[in-house]
């Protein structure tokens, strides 16, 4: 017996390399100039470099976003992914996008990094603040993505529409940036953590100035609904933008399904614990995250049991 177990294993390591317990996880990010993609980058690095001992593969190849990421787990097509606090909430509690489509297995794993809801103008358009995008051209985001689906509750929020707009285009985050500095779109509108290459580019292609986005539809946002709070984007992270920007925000999150199994979230999360200073420093948007409120803020749906094993442990959590 033992020998043929020991002939199955060394024929795979033959073939490709490949130990008997193999095992491929996919974790769903966003575009490849915002922070999402980032994280899922990160956290396969530091699970790959541990392959040999736990069997485990990842990939984190790049998506449209949140919604996207909640709906390929949720089909089981991936195994994790980043969303939104606040979609993470709608997701779970079956509101807003979710009504009657109530996601009860997603698990969160931890919150990461805030992203404040951003607004980019070129300079020559005019536009101060948010209201001043009425009859203008605006990058509401692609379908899939978090801020598509955030800019949508503001509009509803303050009885506007798309509408609203001279044009609401669909790009990317990939895209957005050029479309801005083309002068195909006066403004665009981001959900991420800051400093990101997509702002980094919108800024100094052109003459681009941060919005803020803090009138009474917004407070009221802010106080009924718990993942949401006021956020501040400090001036001095990009060209031309010396002043701070008041705007709203939520936290960026990592989510995972019940039917991923214990072993495999602990894995994962241990690799990020255990080499927490490593991640930290693969992007700046991390500086500032500590372990107990990662493993405590922004997080609506019930933890997975792999991760609260690891938290346990740590005593981060009873
Ligand atoms: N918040 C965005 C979304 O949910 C993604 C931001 C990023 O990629 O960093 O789609």
């Amino acid at each position: 017996m033992k020998s043929a177990t020991f002939a199955l294993a060394a024929a795979a390591l033959a073939a490709g390399g490949a130990t008997a317990q193999e095992r491929f996880i996919t974790i769903g990010t966003g575009g490849q100039t915002g922070v999402y993609y980032v994280v899922g980058q990160s956290i396969c690095r530091l699970v790959n470099r541990e392959t040999a001992q736990h069997g485990l593969r990842c990939t984190a190849p790049s998506t449209g976003g949140s919604i996207a990421n909640i709906n390929a787990i949720k089909a089981g097509d991936m195994d994790m992914g980043v969303a939104q606090s606040d979609w993470q909430y709608h997701a779970y509690n079956g509101s807003a996008d979710y009504e009657g489509d109530a996601f009860e297995d997603l698990r969160a794993v931890f919150s990461v990094h805030p992203e404040p809801f951003t607004v980019v103008a070129r300079a020559d358009s005019e536009i101060e603040t948010f209201e001043d995008l009425q009859g203008k051209r605006v990058n509401v985001g692609n379908p899939g993505s978090g801020q598509r689906a955030t800019m949508e509750i503001v509009l509803d929020a303050m009885g506007w529409s798309m509408d609203d707009f001279s044009l609401a285009s669909e790009l990317r985050p990939a895209e957005q940036s050029a479309a801005l500095g083309d002068n195909r779109v006066d403004a665009i509108v981001y959900t991420v953590g800051h400093p990101n290459g997509s702002i980094q580019e919108a800024t100094s292609t052109v003459d681009a100035r941060l919005v803020d986005v803090n009138n009474d539809a917004i407070q009221q946002l802010i106080e009924e609904n718990p993942y949401y709070a006021s956020a501040t984007i400090p001036g001095g992270m990009y060209a031309g933008n010396d002043e701070d920007t008041e705007t709203f925000g939520v936290k960026a999150t990592f989510v995972t399904s019940a039917e991923v199994p214990d072993d495999v979230v602990y894995e994962v999360v241990s690799a990020v614990f255990d080499n927490f200073d490593r991640f930290k420093s693969l992007h700046p948007a991390f500086e500032n995250l500590q372990p107990e409120d990662m493993v405590s803020e922004g997080l609506s749906a019930p933890l997975h049991p792999g991760a609260e094993r690891y938290y346990r442990e740590q005593g981060w959590i009873e």
